[in-house]
């Protein structure tokens, strides 16, 4: 057992939260729901908000008290701690899930909240002939989390369709970028520690809906022959070392099948951890661990997570 602080209805922060509107606030709230690997422990403060407003005094309340904050997407690339959240975790919803879709000639113009799913950003734009999301399909993140990872696959990121991103500063101010202000990397955004993504406009090319959809399904086909379906996970663990691919390397090592308590790695895919029901994320983290040292010891590699570790992490 841990011992674990948690948020009380009574606390001055607790109280000053409940005062803003356009929120809803949890107190020691169980975060494995809301990731797709389903592990990961309580918040102390779980804070859904509305809108701007709600979202810019939120962050000005937490920024008073010196409370830490995690942005949480939709889950599909963070390994939460069985300890959970030593402060607060802060969730998009409401007037963050709008879209709107602006024809310009032959382009288009798509403005997405960032907690609309990107994947389904990209099969609306596929129907109305609006081409360059495609490979979204099958990502199970937001807009915001797609941005901030600059996401992407089968030779396409996020990075060559945004065209302005607003962000709101960890103090609750608004700022928006155009994209040659941007720098983006492999799975990195640069936005600084804190920010958060709050809408994402997208340059996107037209054509004929049904050339769009039919490419939208290709990809989808492919990632469905060589991704593990049904088994909670959280999408590859590792990033790609330059030419060449974690998932090949883990698989080289002969790790895959490879068991720790109730997580398995991928026997489709190398990179994959997935959760066969009621695993922790330590026993994830360990599983991770094995992949990083073989591959070490047999090629030389060191593989960097992809995953982000959120909360009250202990690592030796
Ligand atoms: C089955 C499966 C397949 C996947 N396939 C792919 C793939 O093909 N390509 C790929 O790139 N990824 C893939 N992923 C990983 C994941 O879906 C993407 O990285 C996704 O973009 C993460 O978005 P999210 O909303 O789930 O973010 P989360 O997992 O919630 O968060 C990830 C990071 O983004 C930050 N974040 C989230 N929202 C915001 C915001 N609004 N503002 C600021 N920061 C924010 C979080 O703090 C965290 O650091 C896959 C995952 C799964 C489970």
């Amino acid at each position: 057992m841990f011992a674990m602080s948690t948020a009380d209805d009574s606390l001055p922060l607790a109280a000053e939260l409940k005062k803003i509107s356009g929120l809803k606030l949890k107190l020691s709230e169980p975060l494995a729901r809301y990731t797709s690997m389903k592990v990961g422990g309580p918040a102390d403060y779980f804070i859904e908000l509305e809108n701007e407003a709600a979202l810019a005094e939120v962050l000005q309340v937490l920024d008073r008290y010196q409370e830490n904050f995690w942005v949480l997407g939709n889950g599909s690339n963070v390994l939460i701690s069985d300890r959970g959240v030593r402060g607060a975790i802060v969730r998009l919803t409401g007037e963050f899930k709008t879209i709107q879709f602006k024809q310009i000639g032959r382009m288009a113009k798509l403005t997405a909240g960032a907690a609309v799913p990107v994947g389904q950003l990209a099969r609306l734009a596929a129907r109305r002939g609006y081409s360059g999301l495609e490979f979204a399909e099958g990502i199970p993140g937001s807009v915001g989390g797609a941005l901030y990872m600059n996401a992407g696959a089968y030779g396409s990121e996020l990075e060559q369709i945004v065209d302005q991103v607003e962000i709101m500063t960890p103090r609750g101010i608004p700022i928006s970028f155009v994209r040659a202000e941007m720098t983006f990397g492999y799975r990195n955004s640069h936005l600084a520690a804190g920010t958060v993504v709050t809408r994402v406009r997208m340059a996107l090319g037209k054509e004929e809906p049904a050339e769009v959809s039919a490419k939208l399904r290709e990809l989808a086909r492919k990632r469905k022959a060589s991704q593990p379906s049904g088994s909670p996970n959280s999408g590859s663990m590792f990033r790609n070392p330059p030419g060449d691919y974690a998932g090949r390397l883990i698989d080289a090592a002969g790790l895959k099948g490879k068991r720790v308590g109730a997580c398995q790695i991928s026997e489709r895919h190398g990179n994959f951890i997935v959760n066969h029901g009621g695993a922790k994320a330590m026993d994830v983290w360990q599983l991770m661990e094995i992949a990083r040292s073989e591959v070490q010891k047999k090629f030389g590699v060191e593989l960097i997570p992809e995953v982000k570790l959120l909360g009250d992490w202990e690592l030796k």
